[in-house]
């Protein structure tokens, strides 16, 4: 296949053009989000170019203590995740390099390895796309990214989708062409690291010297990486799929996958989740249950951030939700709680406290209590603008999968109204959809529940 072949494939973007230096040493992929080597469309484009020009392949990953809103416990679990990297990647022939901070320039990195092209992957959220243009701008060379998160790439949706019902049928009809079995590409010319290029060890605990947010303990329950995420893949498939439609919003019994801190942190990329999915032997309505979740609302959260540059703060809202709030801005609010009450699960609410524990002591939150979670700050914060930024603060802050599009759709879905309709108007919320602890509570085993993580949290004390 041609250069000219492949760029035209529509999950890349060619962020600096021209033609490959063919006085380069190798291909480099700067390997940010898509944290793996196995589906991972990124790598594929760079091993496929390395092949088409006949150089090596090297990977460079570089982990940064400022990553905005990451703390010790996401570090820990983006560190866990490398070691599978690096094994991997050496069966596909290609090279890694892992530094670090200070010395984690990607320009520097290129200077020292004289790269004839290089590839990224792609990653909606402002910070991370600021990393690309300023590295646009001082390449030297031919610089691309990919959107290797995503079955469909993200940039075919065009423009924002005002939600599921609009972006379904669009993500359906490039489905055919984007959910397709992918083949292990190997480089043809083995990539020789140069002996004075450093690199550290894919097991060394990187986080050591770092000064960095160490206040969020990591969490022991949880091991990143490929296999670990291949292996819950394959019990869910097994097990859990056939009774997903069912006990997907039972908080209290394990009915999710437990697979979005893994695919937050690219260790396990969509399309292999969708694959194993579609070969399980599960009941095929609940397949199409698991795949709406997967595919239809995640990538319209993708679409949400890549599309609506106040993703992060109540400003994104719809104009029906701005005229119903300001119409309820004057509204008596009979609790509110502050910032510490919130963190410390200090409510009046036992379910509501139950949620915050288990996301602060497991990293991990269920679906379900999620939506009742960002419901109540809603309820008890002094206004629509400080609830969201406090569930921002405390989801990205805890949650390992926090930090994502996702996390910023549920919350905008949650607290004011986004990819959601009018409701009936009532107090506070306006037209927002309410959500209420009998409701709540009354759908699933609350009280089973609630007593699981009073036995999480004995357990931690
Ligand atoms: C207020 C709020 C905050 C949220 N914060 C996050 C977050 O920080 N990170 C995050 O990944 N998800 C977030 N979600 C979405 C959802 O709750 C989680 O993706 C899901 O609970 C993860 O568990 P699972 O992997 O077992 O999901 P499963 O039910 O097994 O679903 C499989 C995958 O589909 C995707 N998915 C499932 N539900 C949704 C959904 N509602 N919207 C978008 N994608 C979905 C996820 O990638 C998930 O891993 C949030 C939702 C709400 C309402």
């Amino acid at each position: 296949m041609e250069i000219k072949t492949i760029s035209l494939d529509p999950r890349i973007t060619v962020r600096k053009p021209g033609t490959p230096n063919p006085e380069g040493e190798c291909v480099v992929y700067w390997m940010q989000r898509a944290q793996r080597a196995l589906d991972n469309p990124a790598l594929d484009v760079a091993v496929e170019l390395g092949n088409e020009l006949g150089k090596p392949v090297v990977a460079f990953l570089a982990p940064v203590p400022f990553y905005p809103h990451a703390n010790l416990r996401h570090y820990r679990f983006l560190a866990s995740g490398i070691p599978d990297i690096a094994e991997e990647l050496s069966k596909h022939n290609v090279g890694f390099v892992l530094r670090t901070y200070p010395d984690d320039s990607l320009i520097k990195f290129c200077k020292q390895v004289s790269p004839a092209i290089v590839i990224g992957d792609e990653n909606p959220l402002s910070e991370p796309e600021q990393w690309r243009v300023r590295a646009a701008q001082h390449l030297k060379v031919p610089f691309w990214t990919v959107d290797a998160d995503v079955v469909v790439p993200s940039r075919l949706l065009g423009k924002e989708h005002y939600g599921a019902r609009t972006i379904r049928p669009r993500l359906q009809a490039l489905l055919p062409q984007f959910l397709i079995p992918t083949k292990l590409i190997k480089a043809r010319t083995p990539w020789n690291k140069p002996r004075d290029l450093h690199s550290l060890s894919p097991h060394e605990d990187f986080t050591a010297g770092w000064s960095l947010d160490r206040s969020v303990s990591p969490v022991e329950n949880w091991q990143g990486g490929t296999r670990r995420a291949i292996s819950i893949l394959a019990d869910f498939a097994k097990s859990g799929l056939r009774n997903y439609p069912k006990d997907r919003n039972h908080p209290e019994l394990s009915g999710t996958s437990r697979l979005s801190p893994y695919l937050h942190f690219g260790h396990i990329g969509p399309l292999t989740i969708a694959h194993a999915v579609q070969a399980a032997s599960a009941p095929a309505a609940a397949k199409r249950a698991f795949l709406e979740q997967l595919i239809v609302r995640r990538e319209l959260a993708v679409n949400f951030v890549r599309y609506n540059s106040y993703y992060d703060s109540f400003e994104c809202l719809e104009p029906w939700a701005d005229r119903s709030f300001a119409q309820h801005s004057g509204d008596r609010r009979p609790i509110v709680y502050d910032e510490e009450q919130l963190e410390q699960a200090e409510t009046h609410d036992p379910l509501w406290n139950a949620a915050q524990k288990q996301m602060v002591l497991t990293g991990w939150m269920h679906n379900y209590m999620r939506m009742y979670w960002a419901k109540k700050i809603l309820e008890w914060s002094p206004s629509v603008a400080t609830a969201y930024q406090r569930a921002v603060w405390l989801n990205d802050r805890y949650e390992l999968d926090g930090r994502d599009p996702n996390g910023y759709a549920g919350i905008a879905w949650a607290i004011v109204g986004k990819h959601d309709r009018p409701w009936f108007e009532r107090p506070v919320f306006g037209q927002v959809r309410y959500m209420s602890l009998a409701s709540t509570g009354g759908k699933f085993d609350s009280k089973s529940y609630i007593a699981q993580i009073g036995k999480l949290e004995r357990a931690h004390v």
